[in-house]
Parts: C-alpha cells; sequence; structure tokens
C-alpha cells in the first residue's frame, strides 16, 4: 500500500518577495518581477513545493485599491512569470480587509491579515498541504509569524521592507524570529533546498 503523503508548499508573500514593492499597486504597470524570482520560484517547483501567493492587500480596504485588482494582478503576475521562464503559481490568496479600513464592507479584524494565518490554514484546506513540512517567505515580521501559527519554517527576506525589519527582528518576540534571513527569495529557495537534502539524509 502506497502512503499518503500530503504536499508541501511554500508560502510567498508578493511584495518585496516576488515583486518590487511600491507601496498601494493599483495598476499592472507596477507588477515588476525581481529578476532573480525566476529561478527561485523554478527550484522550489523542481523540488516537489507547491507554490502559493498570500498577500495583504489592505489598499482595498483603505480605498486605494480596486477591490478587483489584486486578482487581476495576481492572473497578470502569473502569466508574466510564465513569460520569463517562471513555473505556475498554483494559488493565490489575498486579504483586502484593514481594521482601520475606510470602505466598510473590508473595514474588519479578519482572521486572514497575516500575521494571522487565514490565508495559509485555506490554501492547507484547498491544496492538502502539510503544514509542518511547509515554509513561509517575505519580507515582514508578520510573515514569519503568520508562518509560525502554523507550524511552518519562516524566512525573513531583506529585499522590499527587510531590510529595515532585519535589526529589528533580534528583539521581537520568539514567533516573529526567522530561521532564515535570506538576502532575496533566491537565497532563501537555495536555503529550504539545503534544509530539505539534510533532514531527507
Ligand atoms: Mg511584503
Ligand atoms: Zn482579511
Amino acid at each position: 500500500m502506497i502512503a499518503h503523503h500530503r504536499k508541501q508548499a511554500v508560502f510567498l508573500d508578493r511584495d518585496g518577495t516576488i515583486i518590487e514593492d511600491v507601496g498601494y499597486a493599483d495598476n499592472l504597470d507596477q507588477i515588476v518581477i525581481y529578476p532573480w524570482a525566476v529561478d527561485a520560484l523554478g527550484k522550489l517547483k523542481d523540488a516537489g513545493f507547491r507554490l502559493i501567493l498570500v498577500s495583504n492587500q489592505a489598499g482595498v480596504a483603505k480605498g486605494l485599491i480596486d477591490p478587483a485588482f489584486p486578482e487581476e494582478a495576481f492572473r497578470y503576475l502569473r502569466e508574466k512569470l510564465i513569460w520569463q521562464g517562471a513555473p505556475l503559481l498554483d494559488g493565490g490568496y489575498h486579504c483586502p480587509h484593514h481594521p482601520d479600513g475606510t470602505i466598510e464592507s473590508y473595514r474588519l479584524a479578519c482572521n486572514c491579515r497575516k500575521p494571522d494565518p487565514g490565508m495559509i490554514l485555506q490554501a492547507a484546506r484547498d491544496f492538502d498541504i502539510s503544514l509542518s513540512d511547509s515554509y513561509m517567505v517575505g519580507d515582514h515580521l508578520s510573515d514569519v509569524e503568520a508562518g509560525h501559527r502554523v507550524g511552518a519554517k519562516a524566512v525573513l527576506l531583506l529585499t522590499g521592507h527587510g531590510t529595515r525589519l532585519s535589526a529589528t527582528a533580534a528583539t521581537s518576540p520568539a514567533i516573529r524570529q526567522p530561521d532564515f534571513i535570506a538576502k532575496d527569495l533566491l537565497e532563501a529557495a537555495c536555503w529550504i533546498l539545503a534544509r530539505e537534502q539534510k533532514s531527507e539524509a
């Protein structure tokens, strides 16, 4: 009998992780992929990871972004990555909420805005992911915490806001301590693959 293996995933923040962080992107021209992201995503996909984007989009609640834009941007990013030679992103989840939003229908303390793990938990159900065998990668300590809240390993990047935040990581609560600090998504991918090889040995 073949054992049922649940799948592994790398959960990926968007801004400052896969694409440049331009603030509240509301236009497809602002989706600028980091040049190393293509290689990084390819390595992770080749190693068997599902690639799942999880992005806070509070600009929707703040009235700065059209509610349809995050999904449109995801479809565009997914296609653009493929044109550049990257693999398919398996899924994309967005949190449009913020407790102080100006748009009433999105003004709430939800359970999906990172560091809350709602998007990751939903993706784990949708894709049958084993979270303790998975990773969260992002440029904010809230990305790190979201990963740790579900028992995943978490990598903090020094791209995007990460340069500013890595100094703060040293004095942050344990749940916000990254398992690794990487200079960019490619270094994060290499660390993940090396760690996986070690645990297989
Ligand atoms: Mg980010
Ligand atoms: Zn939310």
